[in-house]
């Protein structure tokens, strides 16, 4: 889906990952090349977002070859897609979930993003339906898929990341598996319960890949936690500032500031030292 359109809303956003250093020898990232320049709907905005992926600045470094990414970039939407995923989820809920025909799904659409004065097409809402279909059936795909798995091994494993959403509000959950490094999803699925044993079989795919797992991502669920770290005992694991103050913008405007102020205390020694 291509769109050469404008918005009228448009909140412009930089993402970066979240590591800051390189994990074999510990030099600061740099950023590397910009990953993606897209448009991004999601229920609460229109991003126009910038993804820069970073790497060790060291050739000689083992890790050189690896790409980092943000995690909250790739959650925003999927490969391609100009509707971000809660939308794709949402069009998947309230089809299969609330049996709502296409019509019924499309208009309750149009009504969500006419705040964002955004337009969305019937056509639009049955495309999104496919990939949602698509979403949960990915973690059968990802074993067979040997241009990443190649790239998986380049990067000398995957940093397994878990994001839980709710498309509304209520007990239903979708969890989105993914690899932090390439953004690959490994697993989706939505569930009713997320006590540990669910959370495993969810990742259950993700250990069958026989890829090493440099490291685990979650947000501060205990479930989602004790799964990981029971599958990846020895995965060193980090919890994600992103998944926490994802729907709440105030506190990410509030959060994008703290990294810009760090990034300056960082940067202004530095930059003083040139002049
Ligand atoms: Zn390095």
């Amino acid at each position: 889906m291509k769109h050469s359109r404008s918005y009228p809303k448009v909140t412009r956003r930089w993402y970066r990952p979240l590591e800051q250093e390189c994990p074999e020898c510990h030099r600061t990232l740099r950023e590397a090349m910009t990953l993606t320049r897209r448009t991004v709907i999601t229920l609460r905005e229109v991003i126009r977002l910038i993804h820069a992926g970073y790497r060790c600045p060291d050739p000689q470094c083992a890790g050189h070859q690896r790409t980092y990414r943000s995690p909250a970039a790739d959650a925003l939407a999927l490969p391609g897609f100009t509707y971000g995923l809660a939308i794709v989820l949402l069009v998947g809920r309230l089809r299969l979930g609330k049996h709502q025909t296409v019509n019924e799904v499309h208009e309750e659409l149009l009504e969500r993003l006419e705040p964002l004065e955004v337009r969305i097409s019937r056509r639009e809402i049955l495309y999104l339906f496919e990939a949602y279909c698509t979403l949960l059936r990915e973690s059968r795909e990802a074993k067979d898929d040997q241009e990443w798995l190649a790239q998986a091994k380049k990067n000398g494993g995957i940093i397994v990341s878990v994001d839980g959403i709710q498309p509304e509000k209520g007990n239903e959950t979708v969890y989105v598996v993914r690899d932090a490094l390439t953004g690959r999803v490994l697993a989706a699925s939505q569930v009713t319960s997320s006590e540990t044993a669910v959370m495993k079989a969810l990742l259950a795919p993700v250990g069958a890949l026989g890829v090493k797992v440099l490291g685990t991502m979650t947000d501060a669920q205990e479930s989602e936690l004790l799964a990981v770290q029971e599958l990846w005992p020895e995965a060193p694991h980090q919890v994600c500032q992103f998944h926490v103050l994802r729907d709440a913008s105030k506190s990410a405007f509030e959060a994008d500031k703290q990294v810009k102020t760090a990034m300056r205390k960082k940067l202004q020694p530095k930059v003083r030292a040139v002049r």
